[in-house]
């Protein structure tokens, strides 16, 4: 991966991060908002609950209050004393009081009646301008402010007439409309409810008296979080509502919750307002989502990093990885092709080439090397190999000694150097002679881990050699004769050409005149012998010009000379010059091929000029040369009516330097050979048999298109000699060669 590829998985790592994040304290925050309104809402619904509460116990107590008090039929101080003495603390309570009706006439005769009863000095004190009077007779002071005044006219008071006037009609317990005292320093209200008698006719009331905040904030002051602010609104007279009291004051922020609720107290509907700061709200706008947030983008940050790095890390190590890969690819590659050279090396070679393992297993042949041992498959040991390959000593027939073998002293650890043994089997039937060098294999270790052999064919070279020296024998033999014959014969010239001193002419012209002609004939001969030289060279390594070749201007030419040509080779032998007859040649229909011209005059020549040698002395010389075509090839042939060739010489008079009658004819024993060198250069053959009715006919057979047998120059190194003659074991035995 490459440096922006790191940076783009950083880059997508940190927006992953913030997205994740801002959803983390988006969710939080979400919860918190849920829990802020749930908050307010509870207390909301707890402020509700318990305003309602405290009203209900409120009027259980006057209640309670108004049932003792109905059960008594003459109401004494006493018994309001102790029916009110028990009652349990009411918060904003100011007073108790026992009120009874009254109305213009029965003024006096009720303020009489409640005197008999207990009430001493009580005394109604009627307010005017009101129809209905509702007289206090008893009261118990709650808020411990003075006592209220006996016989006081509640009428007056329009809010608590009619709160009684609503409990009367009800016959329950009601609340009054909120007012304004004390120069509206003071939310109070009432709450009556009727006193009736065991005859079920009301008697009076008992009114309490509240202040609003008293009643408020015993109501809510334990109930409500002290973060929260409540206000109560009542009722008024007039219409509306009249805020009564308000829990908690606190400065109320812009974004503060609120909620509203209506709250049915008797008759009467209340409103409840609660107000509070989000904040201060238990669960609510915490700095949990700023936490959150804060924390979440310092892992994003900090897990960018660490994506960034690693992945920048991998990537470079990926790129070593790669560089390294690359590099080992071109080592195994590089590796490869030596591998592949070194195979085609050892495949192309000339010489076979042999490994062996320390343990005498044979890891490698290469082809040349299958081809000189001739045999498939390997043996197991070193020691079967004689017997395995055909192994011999040169003398072939002894069994080559398996300790002696090359590779076995070179696993001994002992370099060797052409060997030379003789490779007999099925592959090699006439044997072939091997030079065989051995090498140790890494001898630094302590001992050779193997083996390595290098085998020459040199049976060609050896055969070569022997043949040069024969070569040698037979030139040195043959020109020897004519070189003593001219050097004698011209000392008897020069003596028989000398004249006496009395004398000025030669003494014996006609013995000078023998002599030189015998001088001459000796020259002849030796030039027959170096002519024959020269073209058994040619014949072997001239290059082959293949052209098309009129194969009837050929022989005519040849004829022309060898006819032209007198005195023959056999007048070395005759001790008198006479000139042989002229040969009679017939020459049928010959074709056009594709030969080398220089060449083919050669075979044409030795071939015409044999024909000729071979009649006997003073017989005329019959040949025919006549060719037979074919379509893929064309046949010469050569026929005389000379003296033959006896069978038990026909297989051989291709060899180099053989001769059948070497006694009785000159020649150097080239002529067949160099025949056969030439046709076998151009891929055709040559052969030899009786001519019908006596002599001998020469076939020579020339394929027509161009298929010669030219050795590649690599091939040619190792192929120094002529083509395998049959006997050519003879010649691999230097000592024969003066025997044959
Ligand atoms: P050269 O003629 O120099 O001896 P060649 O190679 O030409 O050598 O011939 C080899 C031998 O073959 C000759 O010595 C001869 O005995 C025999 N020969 C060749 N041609 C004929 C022939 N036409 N008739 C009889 N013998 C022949």
């Amino acid at each position: 991966m490459r440096w922006y590829g790191s940076m783009a998985l950083a880059a997508a790592v940190l927006v992953l991060g913030a997205l994740v994040t801002l959803g983390v304290s988006s969710v939080i925050t979400g919860k918190e908002r849920r829990s802020a309104q749930l908050a307010i809402q509870r207390q909301s619904d707890l402020a509700a609950a318990a305003v309602a509460g405290e009203v209900r116990r409120y009027v259980d107590t006057i209640d309670n209050v108004a049932a003792a008090l109905g059960s008594h039929d003459t109401l004494s101080p006493q018994a309001f004393e102790r029916a009110t003495s028990r009652i349990p603390a009411l918060a904003g309570a100011t007073a108790l009081v026992f009120v009874v009706p009254a109305d213009g006439p029965g003024v006096t005769a009720a303020q009489a009646a409640w005197r008999a009863a207990g009430a001493a000095g009580l005394t109604f004190k009627p307010a005017e301008g009101i129809q209905e009077h509702y007289f206090g007779v008893y009261a118990r002071q709650l808020d411990g402010d003075a006592p209220l005044d006996g016989g006081s006219d509640l009428g007056d008071n329009p809010d608590l007439a009619d709160v009684m006037r609503q409990a009367r009609l009800s016959g329950h317990a009601a609340v009054s409309n909120a007012a304004l005292i004390a120069g509206g320093q003071r939310r109070t209200l009432s709450l009556a409810t009727p006193v009736t008698g065991a005859d079920g006719a009301l008697r009076g009331w008992v009114v309490l008296g509240l202040r609003g905040e008293g009643f408020f904030d015993g109501a809510l002051g334990e109930v409500l979080h002290r973060r929260v602010t409540a206000t109560l609104a009542a009722t008024q007279t007039g219409g509306g509502l009249l805020p009564i009291a308000t829990v908690h004051r606190l400065a109320v922020p812009g974004d503060a919750l609120r909620r509203s609720k209506d709250i049915g107290i008797a008759q009467r509907v209340w409103h409840l307002e609660v107000t509070a700061d989000p904040r201060d709200l238990p669960g609510a706008y915490t700095d949990r989502p700023l936490v959150a947030t804060a924390a979440g983008a310092a892992l994003t940050v900090l897990v960018t990093l660490l994506v960034y790095l690693l992945s920048t890390r991998r990537s470079k190590a990926m790129t070593l990885v790669h560089e390294a890969t690359r590099e080992l690819r071109a080592a195994e590659r590089e590796a490869r092709d030596q591998a592949a050279l070194q195979q085609a090396i050892l495949t192309s070679l000339g010489e076979g080439v042999t490994v062996v393992g320390a343990d005498g297993r044979v890891l490698l042949h290469n082809p040349a090397a299958r081809q000189l041992l001739g045999t498939a498959g390997d043996p197991d040991t070193l020691e079967d190999w004689p017997a395995h390959y055909g192994a011999y000593l040169p003398d072939r027939a002894t069994p080559f000694p398996a300790a002696e073998l090359p590779m076995v002293k070179a696993l001994r650890g002992v370099s060797v150097d052409r060997v030379e043994m003789v490779i007999r089997n099925p592959t090699h039937p006439d044997g072939i002679l091997v030079s065989v060098s051995a090498r140790p294999l890494d001898r630094s270790g302590g001992g050779p881990r193997g083996a390595v052999a290098v085998l020459h064919d040199i049976t060609a070279l050896r055969r070569y050699e022997t043949e040069l020296a024969q070569f040698a024998a037979v030139v040195a033999h043959d020109l020897k004769s004519p070189l003593t014959a001219v050097h004698g014969f011209a000392a008897v010239a020069a003596d028989a050409l000398s004249a006496d001193a009395a004398q000025v002419a030669p003494r014996r012209p006609d013995t000078a005149k023998v002599a030189v002609e015998r001088v001459r004939q000796g020259a002849i001969r030796m030039r027959s012998i170096i002519d024959d030289l020269l073209a058994y060279t040619t014949a072997r390594d001239a290059p082959l010009n293949l052209t098309d070749v009129d194969l009837r201007a050929v022989v005519e030419s040849v004829v022309a000379d060898r006819t032209a040509l007198a005195p023959p080779m056999q007048l070395a032998k005759a001790s008198t010059v006479a000139l042989p007859p002229t040969p009679r040649i017939h020459i049928g229909d010959l074709p056009h091929i594709k030969a080398d011209p220089g060449l083919l005059r050669l075979v044409v020549d030795n071939l015409i000029g044999n024909a000729i040698k071979y009649t006997p002395a003073g017989q005329t010389p019959n040949i025919e040369v006549t060719a037979l075509s074919d379509p893929d090839c064309v046949i010469l042939v050569v026929a005389d009516r000379g003296i033959g060739i006896p069978d038990g010489h026909k297989a051989r008079v291709f060899e180099s330097f053989y001769r059948a009658r070497p006694a009785d004819y000159g020649g150097t024993g080239l002529g067949l050979a160099i025949c056969r060198r030439i046709v076998e250069r151009h891929g055709g053959s040559i052969a030899v048999e009786d001519n019908p009715g006596g002599g001998t006919r020469f076939c020579v057979s020339l394929p027509t298109a161009s298929r010669t047998t030219e050795p590649d120059p690599i091939a040619a190194l190792r192929t120094y000699g002529p083509s395998a003659d049959a006997g050519w074991e003879r010649l691999m035995r230097p000592s024969d060669v003066n025997a044959s």
